[in-house]
């Protein structure tokens, strides 16, 4: 890295912050990319939805925007943790956990969150192969099979009748009580799925392919995928919190349009401010804080040159 002001350091290298990149090294814009590269899909081998990308690794579309991104001479990207930012006269400075110090007048957070599953023994081998949180993302390939529902509290009821469109045999599990009223567990009654509130033992699985969750008191059901409500997700990065950007109660940053957060020059974009955006909503959130900073950046600059 060198010493010069950069206009924007993009943090996190995973579809929103690589669209980014793309837009403002297109735009002329000098960028550094700074990624951990520890994205919270690496646990998924094929990734759906995406147009022309459908059924493609979450790595390899990282590693084709990579490519292709070594066009832009004026984007540069780094292997490395942003551990802090501070704010100077609306320049923003940041830290990296390798020692490097660069300093920029605009930055985006693309920076996701990290998932902490609930401790389940078994989960950690199924999840991202064949049980998962997103049905737009992995239903159709799990379409009418026998699957088990991992959820409880008010999140259970919309989460069941959304798989449901992907399957009708469904097994619920609570793990402890459930945590809903009797009205719900009739409507569960009355569409033939089985709610289960014995604590679960294991899910007993083979490479990743779930077959059977076993409960302590020793009965088992054979189920060969499932769907979880909540993954535990949490800010891979609190920098922006530190700075003052405000979270809602979903754990994700506030913004106003195109990821403008309330401090001038900072962005948040993708499952940083949307938990689950999908690939090509980060990808589209990514291009849509491009071209607003490069419009910001076309304006101050025509402004200046009239002084
Ligand atoms: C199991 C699973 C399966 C999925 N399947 C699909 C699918 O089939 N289709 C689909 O459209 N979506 C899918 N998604 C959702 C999709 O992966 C995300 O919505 C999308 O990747 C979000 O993109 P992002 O750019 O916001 O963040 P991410 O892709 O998470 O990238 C964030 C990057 O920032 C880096 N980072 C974090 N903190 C720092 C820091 N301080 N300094 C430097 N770098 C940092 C991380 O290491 C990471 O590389 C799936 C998600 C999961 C968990």
């Amino acid at each position: 890295m060198d010493n010069d002001l950069l206009d924007v350091v993009i943090a996190g290298g995973g579809p929103g912050g690589l669209n980014a990149a793309l837009v403002l090294g297109r735009s002329l814009k000098k960028v550094i990319l700074i990624d951990e590269a520890k994205p919270r899909n690496d646990v998924t081998l094929k990734s759906h939805g995406f147009l022309t990308r459908d059924g493609i690794s979450p790595t390899v579309i990282r590693e084709i925007a990579r490519e292709q991104l070594k066009a832009y001479k004026n984007v540069t990207i780094i292997k490395d943790v942003i551990d802090d930012v501070e704010r100077n006269n609306d320049l923003f400075i940041i830290k990296t956990r390798n020692g490097q110090t660069v300093i920029s007048k605009k930055i985006i957070f693309a920076t996701g969150m990290k998932d902490h599953l609930p401790v389940i023994p078994g989960l950690q081998s199924v999840y991202g192969k064949t049980v998962f949180h997103c049905p737009y993302c992995d239903g159709w390939e799990r379409k009418n099979e026998p699957l088990a529902l991992f959820s409880n509290g008010a999140a259970l009821l919309p989460f069941v009748k959304l798989i449901f469109n992907w399957s009708k045999d469904l097994v619920v599990f609570t793990n402890g009580p459930a945590l809903i009223e009797e009205e719900e567990k009739r409507q569960l009654a009355h569409h033939q799925i089985n709610l289960i509130e014995a604590p679960i033992s294991e899910l007993q699985s083979n490479n990743g392919n779930l077959e059977k969750v076993i409960l302590q008191n020793g009965e088992f059901f054979n189920r060969t995928g499932g769907f979880i409500s909540s993954t535990g997700e949490r800010q891979s990065s609190m920098i922006p919190a530190r700075l003052g950007v405000p979270i809602n109660d979903k754990n994700e940053y506030i913004t106003s349009e195109h990821g403008q957060t309330n401090l001038k020059g900072l962005f948040i974009i993708g499952d940083a401010k949307n938990t689950f955006t999908s690939l090509i909503g980060a990808a589209s959130q990514g291009y849509e804080a491009a071209v607003k900073i490069n419009g910001d950046f076309a304006a101050e600059n025509w402004e200046d040159g009239l002084k």
